[in-house]
């Protein structure tokens, strides 16, 4: 546009954002920059052949705290860094020379084999780290740039991957944990998973989205449909029979908002071509300027569903979506977690770690177990836990047993069910407080204080704790959702602690938790408020009525 000349009126400009379908191609940050100058997933060449025979030192900034994410590579936090200096220092005061690595798991989905496998390179290559996220990913820890390669080149032999496992990419898939075993699913949308990953893992077209992508795609609620960029959530037409309700824009973090019906239905062999309209219309209209605006649900917000369903149809698909009916929602929250009876007449057997957190060695006699049980089948869950499928009636009780002697319990408290937590302190760079063991200490302690009223909850009340405003283990949406920050304690003294997000849930109660101001515990406070709030809520129910209630 030419500049304004002499004395017209001045008709103001609107600010760009940034979308890419509207010319803004130049890059407004840092980031975008980068992305332009050398695309990311060129950094695999250079990690194998010079980072891994250099070491650590010889690596590129731009390439070490940009590029490696989107193979799933962050550096970790150096020990003994506590979180009040997190926001004070610089990226090389703050980052070990160990990384984190994470290894995406679509649909949680794993033969034994893979199990085992992802275990022992975590005892080689690993210091026998590896948490089951709640993305239903595992990550590692205490990677050196070294072994890199060689993980890769193991877990790719075994059709294992950590291509965009992070960065402003098509992250994991998730998929429901039961798919094509549970007998009320409305459709398998294992083949959908696996043809966006034949297709797009790694596929240059959707390297560089504005921010990262997150897509759900499942048969049953029971994947947290409402926080993903794109979801695909099983309903049955009742002209066209089973496929998928199409949401879109749901994110948490600092803005959070529930994705929005686009009132579509798509039948399964168009999931792909639908996933990668809506993966087009982000990369090409999503916001670049601001990071912080960057995500998908902002362009949602500001669209609407119908502009957006419209715009996805005419520019990106060439035909109309049929209209569809919306899914059913559960009313709490479903972890699989216990034994259930499959479709095909066996069983699947669900257990839970603490928060997530195991290590190679258990994967590996969790495998084992599985094995000896008849099984060659496990999934991950979005709720930190671990199914072993395909269970003859005749070897469920040995092979609960054995998890249970390797801490996997498959019939675990309530407390022990609900309680999730992020990486934490422990090694996330960008935390304020300790997570993972401060979950185990709750869980354990809420097991001694609140077993006299452990069987009045019908479903156990979620907890989740966050180590910082990130929202990794979705605070929003918990009934009691944790938000690390320092906060002052009763002696004026700043401590680590958290904020408070009381009555979020998903499914029939879908809203974030209410962020009161003075619902902020210390650390050392926790399981006292926790407890109290159980016990009020127990107390004070009426029939039925649910936390978020
Ligand atoms: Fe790290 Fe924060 Fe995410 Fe926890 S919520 S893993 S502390 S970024």
């Amino acid at each position: 546009m030419a500049p304004q000349t002499g004395s017209a009126p001045r008709t103001r400009r609107p600010r760009g954002e940034g979308q890419w379908a509207l010319g803004y191609r130049e890059p407004l940050n840092a980031n975008e920059r980068s992305k332009k100058d050398d695309p990311p997933l060129n950094v695999r060449a250079r990690i194998e052949n010079i980072y891994a025979h250099r070491g650590f030192d010889s690596i590129d900034p731009g390439d070490l705290r940009g590029r490696f994410r989107w193979y799933g590579l962050y550096t970790q936090r150096r020990p003994g860094i506590d979180g009040g200096r997190t926001a004070t220092l610089e990226p090389e005061e703050l980052e070990d020379r160990y990384f984190m690595l994470r290894v995406r798991i679509d649909g949680g989905a794993l033969t034994t084999g893979q199990l085992a496998l992802i275990g022992e390179l975590s005892q080689t290559h690993a210091r026998d780290t590896a948490d089951i996220t709640d993305r239903q990913n595992i990550q590692y820890h205490w990677v050196r740039i070294e072994d890199v390669p060689t993980i890769w080149e193991k877990l790719e032999a075994a059709g294992l991957s950590t291509v965009e496992a992070c960065g402003d990419s098509p992250r994991v898939i998730l998929g429901s944990p039961v798919a094509g075993i549970a007998a009320d699913e409305v459709i398998d949308g294992t083949p959908a998973i696996e043809e966006i990953r034949r297709r797009y893992l790694g596929a240059p077209e959707f390297a560089n989205l504005p921010r990262k992508f997150k897509t759900a795609v499942s048969g049953l609620p029971d994947v947290a449909h409402e926080i993903h960029d794109v979801a695909f959530v099983g309903v049955d037409h009742p002209e066209h029979g089973p496929g998928f309700d199409l949401w879109v824009g749901g994110g948490l973090s600092t803005n959070p908002m529930l994705g929005v019906r686009l009132g579509a239905w798509v039948a399964l062999d168009e999931v792909a071509d639908v996933w990668a309209g809506v993966v087009s219309v982000f990369r090409d209209y999503g916001y670049r300027r601001l990071r912080s605006r960057a995500r998908l649900k902002f362009l949602v917000k500001d669209w609407g569903a119908e502009k957006f369903r419209e715009v996805l149809e005419r520019e990106y698909l060439g035909r109309p979506l049929r209209d569809g009916p919306a899914p059913e929602v559960p009313d709490h929250p479903v972890d699989h977690v216990g034994v259930h009876r499959q479709k095909d007449g066996l069983y699947y057997v669900g257990a839970a770690p603490v928060a997530g957190r195991t290590s190679g060695s258990m994967l590996i006699a969790a495998a084992k177990a599985a094995e000896r049980a008849g099984s060659n089948r496990v999934r991950l869950t979005p709720q930190q836990k671990l199914l072993v499928l395909d269970v003859p009636a005749s070897e469920i009780d040995g092979l609960r047993a054995e998890l249970a002697e390797i801490g996997l319990d498959t019939a675990p408290s309530p407390w022990r069910r609900g309680v999730m937590a992020c990486t934490g302190i422990e090694f996330c760079k960008l935390a304020i407080v300790e997570t993972k063991d401060r979950a185990r200490r709750l869980v354990s302690e809420l097991e001694q204080r609140l077993a006299d009223v452990q069987s009045e909850l019908e479903h156990p009340v979620s907890v989740h704790l966050n180590g910082c405003p990130n929202s990794c283990a979705r605070i929003q949406v918990a009934d009691i959702g944790l938000k690390g920050q320092i906060v002052t304690d009763a002696e004026g003294k700043q401590v680590e602690g958290f904020q408070v997000h009381l009555g979020g849930g998903l499914g029939l109660d879908a809203g974030f938790g209410r962020k009161l101001r003075r619902h902020k515990v210390t650390a050392a406070e926790l399981t006292d408020y926790v407890e109290r709030v159980i016990r009020n809520y127990v107390a004070q129910r009426k029939d039925g009525e649910r936390f978020a209630q």
